[in-house]
């Protein structure tokens, strides 16, 4: 038995039936690698194991790739929004809207409020808060797309792989409002102490 994988690193999903493949045959006891096919993506992930002697259970010290995590420097309720959209993508119309969600969240921070998501990202490129770049990757992507949002009748699903662009692109958005300049501000910070 394998504990301690709350996720797939790859699909997300709880709980993940993971079957191993392959594992470089340690001794009776301790640490040792072993890889794992995803029962519901069928993506490998590589697991450093721990098991004791009589233990049933081995557990899982480190799992590569990781399982993501919204980062800090992310102000709530964006954070928690990106957090869901990461952990929701083997559900693509549930992560699309809270990517959408997250956005959103981020460009309030910033202090755009007025109007739709969409209004939101041009005023931001006006107010120099978003590149042109970021400004034309946000309308490309289907963020917190209106499909699922309001059961369109046509096409009331986002795929995969525009489910993956938008959280993409939330995760790009989070890195380049806070993460980055938290980073700079640190940074600063730590020369000026330096220098002091
Ligand atoms: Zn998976």
């Amino acid at each position: 038995m394998l504990i301690g994988v709350g996720r797939c690193p790859h699909c997300s999903i709880a709980s993940p039936n993971l079957l191993r493949v392959w594992s470089d045959g340690w001794g009776s006891h301790g640490d040792g690698w072993a890889t794992y096919r995803c029962n519901t993506c069928d993506s490998i992930v590589s697991i450093l194991l721990s098991w004791k002697q009589g233990q049933r259970e081995m557990s899982a010290i480190q799992l590569w790739p990781d399982a993501k995590e919204a980062h800090e420097d992310i102000p709530e309720p964006a954070r928690t929004y990106l957090q869901q959209a990461y952990e929701t993508l083997h559900a693509p119309d549930a992560a699309a809207v809270m990517a959408g969600s997250a956005v959103d969240a981020m460009l309030k921070f910033k202090g755009l409020e007025k109007g739709s998501l969409y209004a939101r990202i041009d005023q931001a490129l006006k107010e120099n808060i978003l590149t042109q770049g970021m400004a034309d990757w946000a309308h490309s992507v289907r963020l917190g797309s209106n499909r699922p949002r309001h059961a369109d009748n046509e096409a009331p699903h986002v795929s995969t792989d525009e489910a993956e662009q938008s959280v993409e692109f939330a995760e790009a958005l989070g890195s380049f409002l806070f993460v980055l300049t938290a980073k700079i501000n640190r940074g600063i910070e730590a020369a000026a102490k330096a220098s002091a």
